[in-house]
């Protein structure tokens, strides 16, 4: 059973590792990205209330992005263990993230924190915008969402090594590598158990 989230700047790659990992280690990735730009696209009631926060870089209010992690881990799938991907991003949604869990008797196991630096960050995240036209990759939007990062979801890398929960993984080379260097972090820590031992 495993119990993870993935946090690093955008364009960290979060969203392809969380893939990769959630075949791997047999749980659902869960990313409130996705689960916003669905709503988005289909032009839920969730989805008209987020879109204006989420083509301007900035975060989604605590009170409703809680609120849908909270119902997405109550699905059955989550039982077993699940992958959060870009979420929680701030302190309040720790405390909710942690109440949660500490409600079912569980708690995280790990933090995977995936590094690179400003440069590829961006370079990354304008050939996404050239790639899936998404509407906050742009120049501008992109500058935001990381100065949000640094003030808003940094701080929480600092929250979760006090309790020793935190392993760093270079972010740069190949995807297959940076998995790769992530399911050997794991399975150091008898996580993942399906990841094949070595
Ligand atoms: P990235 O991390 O690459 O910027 P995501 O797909 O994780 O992209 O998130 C896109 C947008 O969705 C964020 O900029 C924000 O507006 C919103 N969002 C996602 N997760 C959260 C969260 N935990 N809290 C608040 N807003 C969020």
């Amino acid at each position: 059973m495993t119990r993870l989230l993935l946090i690093g700047p955008p364009g960290a790659g979060k969203g392809t590792q969380a893939e990769r990992l959630a075949l791997a280690c047999e749980v659902p990735a869960i990313s409130t990205g996705d689960i916003f730009r669905y709503n988005v696209t289909n032009k839920t009631e969730l989805g008209l209330e987020v879109k204006s926060f989420i083509d301007a870089g900035a975060y989604v209010p605590d009170t409703l992005t809680n609120a849908i992690v909270a119902d997405r881990l109550k699905e059955a799938d989550a039982a077993g263990g699940f992958l959060l991907d870009g979420y929680p991003r701030t302190t309040d949604q720790v405390a909710e993230l942690d109440r949660l869990l500490s409600a079912e008797g569980t708690q995280l196991d790990i933090v995977v924190l995936i590094t690179a630096d400003t440069d590829e960050v961006v370079s990354r995240l304008l050939k996404r915008a050239v790639e899936q036209g998404r509407a906050d990759d742009t120049a501008d939007v992109i500058r935001h969402r990381l100065d949000v990062y640094a003030e808003q979801t940094a701080p929480l890398i600092d929250v979760y090594s006090a309790r020793g929960l935190v392993v760093t993984i270079d972010g740069l080379g190949a995807v297959e590598e940076v998995t790769e260097r992530i399911l050997a972090a794991l399975t150091e820590r008898g996580l993942c158990a399906s990841a094949p031992t070595t």
